[in-house]
């Protein structure tokens, strides 16, 4: 991906193709300087800090591929949506957001933050979870932004568009001067709409997705990959991509050839695949999809529970 300029908005293509643990990063070069989601990897960021003083980081959400070089921005003011915000203030919200809390308890809590205050923690297999950038980067919060507010940056207005599903608190960043949207972890990746957090919701986010696809803009910038697309690519692709989480659920109902538990579902990997459950984040992220899928499987009536264990209605 070439690096891309709508007004003062400049793509910043993440590293790895902009695939997790990176992601596509806004630069914006106005009378404010401001950098969005500052995921897209150390060199080029710290490239963007080095010419520019950056005013103000924005994070869509808290997870680790939207907020990894906070740090680097030492001089700027930080800021995420209000809802999320205790994620910064105290690092335990964070492990509860994603699900490994619910999973694992909060006896898991004390040991990951103190692999993450270190800076040499051994590593996990297919998530950054033990990763320093993570203390380094919700060390500081100099304040919120909330849904619906509007922030002017000289010749750039950006909007702040209500996104739950993700996370709870997660947001889109609207330019309706430049008709640009950054639409962050709304994707489009192959692997689907990511929903595996205690605090996201596979409904929300099929709405939230449908209402992004509304608005009037010509380019949509996606958090990862491919990232900038019409808004006839984004529509079409978003047709595919929700029906990743039909296919997944499909996938679940046919588990149930007897009646099982949520963590006997999670561990046949119907949506991360089996070899990747052998890191304990997929394994609770597995788990806490695969038991929100069962849940809305029993509202549709295609599913019942009893004793914790589903069958097929
Ligand atoms: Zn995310």
């Amino acid at each position: 991906m070439q690096e891309i300029c709508y007004g003062c908005i400049r793509v910043i293509p993440g590293d790895s193709g902009g695939r997790f643990p990176f992601c596509n990063s806004l630069f914006i070069d106005d009378a404010v300087k401001v950098v969005i989601d500052p995921g897209a990897g150390p060199d080029k960021l710290a490239e963007i800090k080095n010419k520019h003083h950056v005013d103000l980081v924005l994070n869509t959400h808290y997870h680790f591929d939207h907020i990894a070089y906070n740090y680097l921005f030492d001089q700027a003011e930080i800021r995420i949506n209000e809802e999320e915000s205790n994620c910064f203030r105290d690092r335990r919200e964070i492990a509860a957001r994603v699900s490994m809390v619910q999973v694992y308890g909060e006896e898991w809590v004390p040991g990951w933050l103190d692999r993450i205050a270190r800076a040499d923690s051994p590593q996990s297999p297919y998530t950054p979870q033990n990763r320093h950038e993570w203390w380094l980067s919700t060390a500081r919060l100099d304040g919120t932004y909330r849904w619906g507010d509007v922030l002017d940056f000289g010749r750039t207005r950006l909007e702040v568009i209500a996104a739950p599903g993700h996370t709870a608190g997660f947001s889109c960043f609207y330019f309706p001067n430049q008709g640009v949207v950054y639409t962050g972890d709304i994707d489009l990746t192959e692997f689907g709409p990511w929903y595996c957090g205690t605090d996201s919701d596979i409904d929300q986010f099929i709405a939230t997705a449908r209402h992004i696809a509304r608005l009037d803009a010509d380019t949509f910038i996606t958090g990862h990959e491919q990232g900038v697309l019409t808004r006839a690519e984004f529509r079409h692709r978003l047709d595919a991509y929700l029906a990743i989480i039909e296919q997944r659920e499909q996938r679940i109902l046919s588990a149930l050839t007897e009646p099982l538990d949520a963590k006997q579902v999670a561990a046949l990997g119907l949506i991360y695949g089996k070899k990747y459950l052998v890191d304990d984040w997929v394994r609770a992220w597995e788990e806490v999809a695969v038991e929100k899928h069962l849940r809305r499987l029993v509202r549709k009536g295609l599913a019942v529970c009893r004793n914790n264990k589903y069958s097929r209605a």
